[in-house]
């Protein structure tokens, strides 16, 4: 098959795409605007591939991606393309409506036409997966509840605001325009290639460099961890051997505290870190309670019941095994750039 993959030069959608050239027979076509998220680096084992190919989009622009569905007519779409940290979205959320809900549209009627002038037999086979988060659902506070694909949609940033925008977009697409969709809300990710702004490789290279390690309010903040290569996994089980018009939650069965995750990272990078690089204390001394983000939502927990029992997925990773896995990458990495 020729999968589209939107937002392929991110962090999921690189890992997503490393997957499918490296393990997998399919082509890939990559359309990304690199903004400060995309990293064409993250591509690199990949790139030269006669399989793989980029394209320099902005999926608000509506008649280049037409000119790139007619050069490379996919089989079907993967949309991961967004912009996606939380913090941004409190200080400047336009870009935010821009890309994920105006992107997203302006590609459900790129392919709502494509779709329509497609042969019988590829629109048998045509999907567009929609890739989308579970803080959509909003906060479960300090309840022992867990987000099915029925929660209601309560979102509390501007990030999942229009993340639920968007996956409202698909949903309708699907049943007025015929579009066969299939949509994923996964928890929150962590592996290689993450962009330093998020929790984990900020956490990394603070301690490495010895400077202070930011934990919003009192760190007690429960969220659902899920090692990257696992979630890669289960999106292609979705689009794959996914129901038409169907929604599956994606976790990993790993609630724990922010305070604790960061404890763990350390943990290991105690472990890991050459003695030079060991600050003088440990590195949990570095942590540093901030003011909390606004609107912070307490607690996101996943039944990933649906995808295991219908299409057999189970994450591979424990969280032990995979922190060790992201620590070891991010630490090599943290290594070679200081010796060159
Ligand atoms: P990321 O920020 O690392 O990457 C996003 C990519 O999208 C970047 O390469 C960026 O250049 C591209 N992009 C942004 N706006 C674009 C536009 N207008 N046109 C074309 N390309 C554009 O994000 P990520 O963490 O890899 O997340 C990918 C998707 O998965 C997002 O839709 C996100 O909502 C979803 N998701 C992420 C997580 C997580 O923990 N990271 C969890 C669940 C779901």
């Amino acid at each position: 098959m020729k999968i589209l993959v939107t937002g392929g030069a991110g962090f999921i959608g690189s890992a997503l795409i490393r997957h499918l050239i490296q393990n997998t027979e399919h082509s890939v076509i990559n359309i990304d605007k690199l903004t400060y998220a995309g990293n064409w680096q993250n591509l690199a084992s990949v790139s030269s591939s006669s399989r793989y190919w980029f394209e320099k989009v902005d999926i608000c622009n509506r008649s280049t991606l037409i000119s790139v569905f007619e050069k490379h007519e996919p089989d079907a779409i993967m949309h991961l393309a967004a912009e996606s940290h939380v913090d941004r979205s409190i200080n400047v959320s336009r870009a935010f409506l821009d890309s994920n809900i105006i992107g997203t549209y302006e590609l459900l009627e790129v392919v709502r036409k494509y779709y329509l002038e497609l042969k019988e037999s590829k629109k048998e086979k045509f999907k567009f997966h929609h890739v989308s988060t579970d803080e959509v659902y909003g906060d479960l506070e300090n309840t022992d509840k867990l987000f099915a694909e029925n929660s209601r949609y309560q979102p509390s940033s501007p990030y999942s605001a229009t993340k639920a925008a968007s996956d409202h977009l698909v949903r309708a697409w699907g049943r007025t325009y015929d579009l066969p969709f299939v949509l994923t809300n996964c928890s929150n990710n962590y592996g290689p290639h993450q962009h330093v702004e998020k929790l984990i490789p900020k956490t990394i290279f603070n301690a490495l460099d010895g400077k202070l390690i930011p934990i919003y309010g009192n760190g007690e903040q429960i969220r659902d961890w899920l090692y990257v290569e696992d979630h890669i996994t289960a999106l292609l089980s979705v689009l794959f051997n996914g129901r038409v018009g169907e929604t599956y939650n994606i976790g990993g069965d790993n609630q724990i505290r922010n305070i604790d995750i960061v404890k763990k990272v350390l943990e290991k990078l105690e472990l890991a870190a050459p003695r030079h690089l060991k600050t003088k204390s440990r590195f949990a001394k570095l942590i540093d309670f901030v003011g909390d983000r606004p609107g912070h939502d307490v607690k996101y927990a996943i039944d990933s019941s649906k995808i295991s029992s219908e299409l057999g997925w189970k994450p591979r990773e424990t969280i032990e095994t995979g922190l060790e896995k992201t620590v070891s990458w991010y630490l090599e990495r943290y290594l070679q750039s200081a010796n060159s």
